[in-house]
């Protein structure tokens, strides 16, 4: 292992500041109400408000990766007589399918394919034609390919038809703003370790109250029953029910203070946009394409096609940019052949001038 630090542009974990690192020199009893009510309980406020003025919702946090959360507001929201619809256009989107196959939920895939957007009209007659379909989920930024899907159309569509909304906003909540009451959102679910530029350990779901107090009983899994964990933190002032991941917990309440002294989600969005159009400018200029078209780009990360020369390898660009400090990201598209860069995470204007510049040295093979 490497002494030197490299910059993760990768989706999370990223990389994170010394602040954040040091947050985590200390050791919480998980019991004690300077963890809980003073860190825990303030989280949780925290969160709320970064989401939505409205004091219709609530925030849960929940110990494992992003996928634990999504597992548990699957397993906790959707009863044994309701319907899922998953928007697919990633990885992500797949995960909720299996998920749902694996927790015998009722469901159904609406498949836009890799590279497209959803179809709205053509999800709004999957809803017409099918009464069961009670909820939707969707991924907001689909970290497979960089897409950033039509959160507001979706919605809205959600909306007129009576459906409850679930969104994976796993890449995305912390970097690019959003109102959860305003879109009509039941459940936003993201982790400590993405946008909001933590540790991993623990992520976390936005909940309008109203939702989730009709979800008493109906978990498929103990450790994942999003009722039981809220009415634990809900009851007894912040208490997780099972061991919390203290240290991560620590980190995440100092990154908060840093996206409040950046200037909130406003300011770090127009950071992570800046870094993606310069990111993408760069790379062009260097002769690579990215995979989406412009339109359909987040601000959070890029995937590129691989160079077509026949003496490309990922693993060989990758080892000399990680001798130059960068740590980037294999693709994830089934379709085409990609790699990915994030700009997410404590990274700024001149560590992409950096970056493009390795990138430059790191093209080994005959163009
Ligand atoms: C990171 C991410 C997740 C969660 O992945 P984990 O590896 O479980 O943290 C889920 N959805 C999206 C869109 C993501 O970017």
């Amino acid at each position: 292992m490497s002494d030197r630090n490299y910059l993760l542009l990768t989706p999370g974990p990223l990389t994170t500041s010394d602040g954040v690192k040091q947050a985590m020199l200390f050791d919480s009893c998980t019991w004690d109400e300077d963890y809980n009510l003073g860190v825990v309980q303030s989280i949780r406020r925290q969160l709320v408000a970064l989401a939505t003025q409205s004091a219709g919702y609530t925030a849960v946090l929940l110990q494992g990766s992003g996928s634990f959360a999504v597992e548990g507001v699957l397993g906790t929201v959707i009863g044994p007589q309701d319907k899922l619809l998953i928007v697919n256009n990633g990885a992500y989107g797949a995960r909720m399918a299996e998920m749902a196959r694996l927790m015998d939920i009722g469901h159904r895939v609406f498949d836009c394919g890799e590279v497209n957007e959803p179809d709205v009209a053509a999800l709004e007659a999957v809803l017409k034609s099918d009464a069961r379909i009670s909820h939707i989920a969707m991924v907001h930024c689909e970290t497979t390919t960089g897409m950033l899907n039509p959160l507001q159309k979706v919605a809205g569509l959600a909306a007129r038809n009576g459906k409850t909304f679930i969104v994976d906003a796993m890449s995305s909540f912390g970097g690019i703003p959003l109102d959860v009451d305003a879109l009509g959102i039941d459940f936003l679910i993201s982790s400590a370790n993405k946008c909001i530029q933590g540790v991993p350990g623990f992520a976390f779901v936005i909940a309008r109250r109203r939702e989730l107090e009709k979800c008493a009983g109906r978990s498929r899994s103990l450790s994942l029953d999003l009722y039981a964990q809220w009415r634990c933190m809900e009851d007894h002032g912040g208490k997780w029910r099972f061991t919390s991941p203290t240290h991560t917990v620590l980190a995440f309440a100092q990154a908060l203070r840093e996206l409040e002294q950046e200037g909130g989600v406003a300011a770090r969005h127009r950071r992570y946009q800046a870094n993606q159009r310069r990111l993408v400018a760069g790379m062009r200029g260097l002769g690579f394409a990215p995979l989406l078209d412009d339109a359909l780009h987040s601000p959070i990360i890029t995937a590129f096609h691989s160079p077509q020369a026949p003496t490309y390898r990922f693993a060989e660009f990758y080892r000399r940019l990680k001798q130059q400090g960068f740590v980037i990201y294999p693709g994830k598209v089934s379709q085409s052949d990609c790699f990915r860069i994030g700009n997410i995470g404590e990274i700024y204007l001149q560590d992409i001038e950096r970056l493009l510049a390795a990138v430059g040295q790191a093209m080994y093979w005959e163009r």
